[in-house]
């Protein structure tokens, strides 16, 4: 069995059923005492080019997706730790960018690690502290569903990136938002809430398996960002499939009482994802960039 006939998800399956790791279903490890970790590696020529990135940019990104990890647990940030591993000749001046991105969210670095490798890679871990981790499991039907913001806009500006077509947008794709204060509010109260790192749907999908309900989400009601259907018509592809089907908004998603952000659906009895466009069931393609990313 070779990883990429599992994938990710099959992968951490596996390895969760032979005990080798322990309650990884949510966006961080929660520890004791309300400590919360999360680690992510981008990867050169999978997770980022760097023909499309400043190395300023790519650190920023790099902090900011492990910063919304700890948004979605609700916790307040303390440290990163970053290890980097480059070829020999990359330039001081490139990796002191990278660490001036990796700081401008004002989170130290403490720590970490530096290596040689044929390409790029970085790894950060982020730690925290929560007073409460809703996780994925506790949606239940009555819930609303909730979003901190508009969507599509990294989906767009990727695109933009790949069709060498001009638009602000590709910023939105380079410099993901920072939730941690919406975070930490939805986590007092939330009964799930996680991060859109994979898209709308794939992340509705993962609460809905875990807390054994059915989200429904109304199209019409989720907030886009400027600039994102003409993108999507400039490429030839349906809106939604860039607003709910690619990923990387880092906005938060939550399935809550009641909360001071757009609503977008509901729980229901039942299981799965069902998108609807003016009533009628709507599908959207997913597509990740890089292919395997
Ligand atoms: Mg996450």
């Amino acid at each position: 069995m070779q990883l990429s006939e599992i994938g990710e998800t099959g992968l951490l399956a596996e390895l969760e059923r032979r005990g080798l790791v322990l309650g990884i279903e949510n966006d961080a490890a929660e520890l004791a005492g309300g400590l919360v970790v999360t680690q992510d590696a981008l990867v050169e020529g999978v997770h980022f080019r760097l023909d499309w990135t400043s190395w300023r940019d790519l650190g920023y990104k790099a902090a900011a997706v492990n910063l919304s990890d700890l948004a979605a647990s609700g916790a307040q940030p303390e440290a990163l730790l970053v290890t980097l591993a480059v070829p020999g000749a990359t330039l001081l001046a490139d990796v002191v960018q990278l660490y001036e991105g990796l700081s401008e969210p004002g989170v130290p670095i403490r720590g970490g690690d530096v290596a040689s490798a044929p390409r790029a890679t970085l790894s950060v871990t982020a730690v925290g502290r929560s007073k409460r981790v809703p996780g994925r499991s506790g949606a239940r039907p009555g819930d609303a569903l909730v979003v901190t913001g508009p969507l599509g806009g990294s989906a767009a500006g990727y695109l933009a990136l790949a069709e060498a077509i001009a638009t602000p947008l590709r910023d939105a794709h380079r410099r993901p938002p920072l939730r941690l204060r919406e975070g930490q509010l939805l986590a007092s109260t939330a009964h799930a809430l996680m991060d859109l790192s994979d898209g709308l749907v794939s992340d509705a999908e993962r609460i809905a398996a875990r807390s054994g309900c059915k989200l429904v989400i109304e199209l019409e009601r989720v907030p886009i960002v400027d600039g994102v259907k003409e993108v999507a018509e400039r490429v030839g592809r349906d809106v939604w499939d860039l607003v709910c089907g690619f990923g990387e908004d880092y906005e938060l998603l939550a399935a809550v009482g009641d909360a001071p952000f757009p609503t977008i659906g509901w729980c229901e009895a039942g299981a799965g994802v069902e998108l609807r466009l003016q009533g009628e069931h709507h599908e959207v393609s997913r597509w990740r960039h890089f292919g395997d990313a």
